[in-house]
């Protein structure tokens, strides 16, 4: 039989790293055993579910790479057993609802929020598990209908056997409920609004579901499931692998309280599909051996249910951020400058000038320079970006640090306070004198020789002669970045140019007369 394996999102919120993880390993699953991925949208809570959520989840899955041979496709969709919004079914659940009634292994309760309180207050003074005591259960037809005359409000109750429900966990082997603990359960506000065990009993079968890989917080549900299935006449051939817990750094369940762990929020931060991938990856599963680098093709070759752990999975952003460093190393820096772009324009330091010309980029390189002009579509220059990118892509964590790190190079005036020159208590005289002399030393190479090399060259030279190098290095240093700390003086003006560069010290020289 052909695997197939769905993810089944709610859209009530954002497609969170949990939820992606999950998508994942089904995803996984299904593409190792040459089976069907699924997507089916949860919307079966109209109050919480919004369009836009099923679009960040959908285009979420996509930007990690996570394609479904069936689901949503736009308005539309794709797959032959759809629809696969809930919000379309309903008809569908209404047939099998009624057929439960019918066959009395369902029936309206019309028991009040007030009656249900007292009866589990009743139970808890006893010392019972507090359950649904089955009082409508034996309602009479006549008693239903006057029920209903009288406009009563009423849920559909799922008649649960009371008895133990055994099955086998991929992950976790045998597990077994006790659903004489359990009561029986609501899987229905009304016939046109079925609740979340009923539809995926009913969606699972239709769907041709044969691997339901989910988190471990739904693994009471699956004796419920189970149950539902056998009333409905369902073959009870599903297997089912709940995966860990996530837990954040306090070893708690992952959730909001640890901050906003959307999807989106990372790849706004800059990190990439590949790496979000491989560390969602080694979330719970691991290959066996030390390796940590997975690409999403590696991981279709390795996975295997049998190598997810039982135990909780700690979410280490650490782990996240040398997995992405990994990845922005090995990128093209050409590639990895486009990436950059929106990031410097969120900072503003590739907009408009206040003259509401495009200012293109604030520093403009001469054509002589070892970067060749290129403007993009965007009027911007991605050659000079990409000398940028190449000065940071060793250490960067994610493409976000890039406009901290290099925000100097695209001001048009730096702000720091004249003391940030002085290097071991220089004083001013030194600073202007030592800016001076690099100022001689720099204006005397010529444009077409602007190259690191050549810089450093005639730099040390002189620097070597002063037996403390950073008198001559670290003013100029400073006036190039206004920066504390920063790349290194002869590549950041080597990556400058040489006017610009030269304009640089020539601020600092004011600011020290
Ligand atoms: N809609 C459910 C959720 O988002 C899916 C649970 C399941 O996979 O059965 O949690």
């Amino acid at each position: 039989m052909k695997v197939r394996t769905r993810f089944a999102p709610s859209p009530t919120g954002p497609l969170h790293m949990g939820n992606a993880r999950t998508a994942l390993f089904s995803w996984l699953f299904a593409r190792k055993e040459r089976g069907d991925f699924i997507v089916r949208v949860e919307d079966t809570d109209k109050e919480r579910s919004r369009p836009e959520w099923e679009k960040d989840v959908l285009s979420n899955l996509e930007w990690l790479g996570l394609d479904w041979n069936e689901g949503p496709a736009g308005a539309e969709d794709k797959g032959s057993s759809g629809p696969y919004r809930q919000s379309q079914r309903t008809g569908i659940y209404k047939e099998y609802l009624e057929r439960l009634l019918s066959e009395k292994k369902a029936y309206w309760c019309f028991c009040t929020q007030d009656e249900l309180e007292a009866q589990r207050q009743d139970q808890a003074s006893r010392g019972e598990t507090p359950r649904y005591s089955g009082r409508c259960k034996t309602l009479s037809q006549e008693e239903q209908k006057q029920n209903k005359k009288a406009g009563n409000s009423a849920v559909i109750r799922f008649v649960v056997e009371p008895k133990k429900v055994v099955f086998k966990d991929l992950i976790r082997g045998e597990v077994v409920f006790d659903m004489a603990l359990s009561g029986d359960i609501v899987i229905a506000k009304d016939l046109k609004t079925p609740l979340y065990n009923f539809t995926v009993v009913v969606d699972d079968y239709l769907m041709r579901i044969t691997h339901v890989i989910r988190g471990e917080d739904h693994i009471s549900n699956t004796p419920k499931q189970l149950l539902l299935q056998g009333a409905l006449g369902f073959p009870q051939n599903i297997q089912y692998a709940h995966l860990p817990l996530i837990l954040g750094p306090d070893k708690t369940k992952l959730s909001k309280r640890h901050g906003d762990n959307s999807v989106t929020r990372f790849k706004k931060q800059g990190y990439l599909p590949e790496a979000i991938v491989n560390f969602l990856a080694l979330l719970g599963w691991n290959p066996g051996d030390e390796r940590e680098i997975f690409s999403l093709q590696g991981l279709v070759k390795e996975f295997s249910l049998d190598r997810v752990q039982k135990g909780n999975a700690v979410f280490n952003l650490r782990r996240l951020e040398w997995i992405n460093g990994y990845y922005l190393r090995r990128m093209d820096k050409k590639a990895l400058a486009r990436m950059a772009v929106p990031y410097l324009k969120e900072a503003g330091l590739l907009e408009q000038n206040g003259n509401g010309e495009e200012q293109k980029f604030s520093l403009k390189i001469q054509k002589s320079q070892p970067y060749t002009i290129q403007e993009t579509g965007e009027g911007i220059d991605l050659e000079f970006l990409a000398g940028i990118v190449g000065l940071y892509q060793e250490r960067l964590k994610k493409l976000s640090e890039l406009v901290e790190l290099a925000d100097f190079f695209f001001k048009k005036e730096l702000n720091y306070e004249e003391e940030l020159l002085s290097w071991k208590g220089m004083g001013e005289q030194e600073i202007r004198e030592s800016l001076q002399k690099v100022k001689e030393l720099l204006s005397g190479i010529l444009e077409g020789e602007w190259n690191k090399e050549r810089i450093e060259q005639v730099l040390m030279k002189e620097a070597e002669t002063m037996g403390d190098k950073g008198k001559l290095l670290w003013p100029l240093r400073a006036a190039l970045t206004g920066k504390e700390a920063s790349a290194g003086p002869f590549e950041v003006a080597f990556v400058l140019g040489k006017e610009k560069t030269l304009s640089r010290i020539e601020q600092a020289i004011s600011k020290v007369q």
